[in-house]
């Protein structure tokens, strides 16, 4: 007898088989026909199987009937067709085990649907949810196609560290990583004295993994990192976590035309694999979710990214005739609601805008010849905004030294990152994808804390 998964003893092929299931009970139904059905699921898929458990079991009395919402049980039955609507197959039950019971009153799931911010505050039981399971899969499928994406096109995976000495952005707000006792921190000059600390110098979480895959790229070719990420902004907003996980791709040799090719390729992908893989959770999304979710992904999947210059982007904005909260003029960043207008309203298509202002990017994106300017490019998705956030980097050692210095940045403290110019530079360029930018995308689901398995927010870090 095979143990098999819920989702396997759904499909039709299952029919005619004796197999071994175990999962968590979602609701048991007693028939007047002295027998029951119990609703299981396992979490390998949405659907549950439905197992029919005939009076005659041993422990039917004792044990089934009591079966509660939330139990683990273990099944041994045979696969049946089905006659009831809606589903292929059913298990009839030869061995009904109870692994472990869950207090009917207790249990903090129940039949009727739960808001997500109440289910937020039960996050280690929220998996066991039609959504969160949902969302677990999608998370699970976009992360293996990229891993796929990549190694299919030749670039190496790179572990980039968590803790870092480097500011990477310049602007990111950085969590400190450090030992040093907060009631006597060792002091030189009136001043916490990091020589002290653990590493001898302050440290941190990382805010990105680029400057350190750069000099994969710059050795490799093409490489990507793929790991969590850190920033302590104190942005309450549905788009932003303290703790997210980014997929940040660099390429030698890459422009940033090359780099938006690669960038659009990438999404549409992870799209097309979500679209053909994901089918049942995707209906769920359709069904419980954004009524829209499906129609957008096949958009996004199949028509080609507009490319807009951030000059002509603030053009549009500007005479769109719309109120702003955050008002629109050329050296201004461009925030969620002009991003979102752009490419829900004005353009109805992904966008990928380019070429923003040299003073709101970084030093390392590469200055354009009218020099107001830097190949910098996001992606912007109807849904979500930006998803993506890439550049050109600057490969000119002597431009790159003076943006650092226009940025208050001590070009002597990246030493280690300009030798990658001091030594055999070349072009290059990539970018970074936030993977629960790309699920909210996927999944239609509203507020980012939603599709991590342990959101981190300003105040919150409990489980
Ligand atoms: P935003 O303007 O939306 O705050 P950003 O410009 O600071 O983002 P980048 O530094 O360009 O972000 O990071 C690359 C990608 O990482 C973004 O396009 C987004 O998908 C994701 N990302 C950035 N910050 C966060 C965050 N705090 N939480 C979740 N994802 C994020
Ligand atoms: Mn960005």
């Amino acid at each position: 007898m095979d143990t098999i998964s819920v989702a396997d003893a759904r499909k039709a092929e299952a029919v005619g088989k004796a197999v071994r299931l175990r999962g968590w009970v979602r609701t048991r139904r007693d028939s007047k026909g002295g027998f029951s059905f119990v609703e299981l699921n396992d979490g390998s898929c949405q659907g549950n199987v439905q197992v029919v458990a005939p009076g005659e079991l041993p422990n039917y009395e004792a044990v089934v009937k009591h079966l509660h919402t939330g139990a683990s049980i273990a099944v041994e039955g045979e696969v049946k067709a089905s006659p009831a609507k809606g589903q292929a197959t059913e298990v009839l039950a030869s061995k009904l085990e109870l692994v472990g019971d869950a207090d009917a009153e207790a249990y903090p799931l129940q039949k009727k649907g739960h808001s997500f911010e109440f289910l937020r505050t039960i996050a280690h039981l929220r998996p066991r949810t039609n959504t969160f399971g949902a969302v677990a899969r999608l998370r699970h499928r976009a992360s293996k196609t990229i891993h796929d994406f990549f190694d299919e096109r030749g670039f190496f995976y790179v572990h980039t560290p968590v803790i870092t000495a480097s500011d990477c952005e310049g602007a990111g707000a950085l969590f400190r990583v450090s030992t040093i006792d907060p009631d006597s921190p060792p002091k030189a000059e009136g001043k916490v004295d990091y020589t002290k600390d653990f590493f001898g110098r302050p440290a941190y979480l990382t805010v990105s993994g680029q400057l350190q895959v750069e000099g994969f790229a710059c050795a490799l070719g093409k490489v990507y990192t793929f790991g969590p990420t850190f920033r302590a902004e104190n942005s309450n907003t549905p788009r932003h976590l303290a703790e997210f996980w980014m997929i940040e791709p660099e390429m030698a040799f890459y422009d940033l035309s090359d780099n938006m090719d690669l960038a659009e390729a990438f999404l549409k992908r992870i799209i097309a694999d979500s679209l053909d893989k994901c089918g049942e959770d995707l209906k769920f999304f359709a069904e419980r979710v954004d009524k829209e979710i499906i129609g957008r992904l096949e958009g996004v999947r199949d028509k080609p990214f507009l490319r807009v210059s951030y000059t002509e982007a603030v053009d549009i904005l500007a005479k769109s005739g719309k109120t702003w909260e955050f008002p629109v003029a050329w050296g201004n960043d461009l925030q969620s609601e002009h991003e979102r207008f752009l490419t829900e309203q004005h353009f109805k298509s992904p966008v990928i805008l380019y070429d923003y202002p040299r003073t709101l990017k970084p030093f390392y994106m590469r200055v354009n010849d009218d020099g107001r300017t830097v190949r910098a490019m996001d992606v912007l998705v109807p849904g979500v905004g930006e998803i993506i956030g890439g550049s050109q980097r600057e490969e000119r050692l002597d431009v790159l030294e003076g943006r650092m210095r226009e940025q208050g940045l001590d070009p002597h403290a990246y030493d280690w990152y300009l030798d990658l110019r001091r030594y055999g530079t070349v072009p290059h360029s990539g970018f970074g994808l936030g993977l629960e930018r790309t699920v909210l995308f996927l999944s239609g689901m509203a507020n980012i804390r939603d599709v991590i398995p342990f959101p981190r927010t300003p105040g919150n870090a409990e489980f």
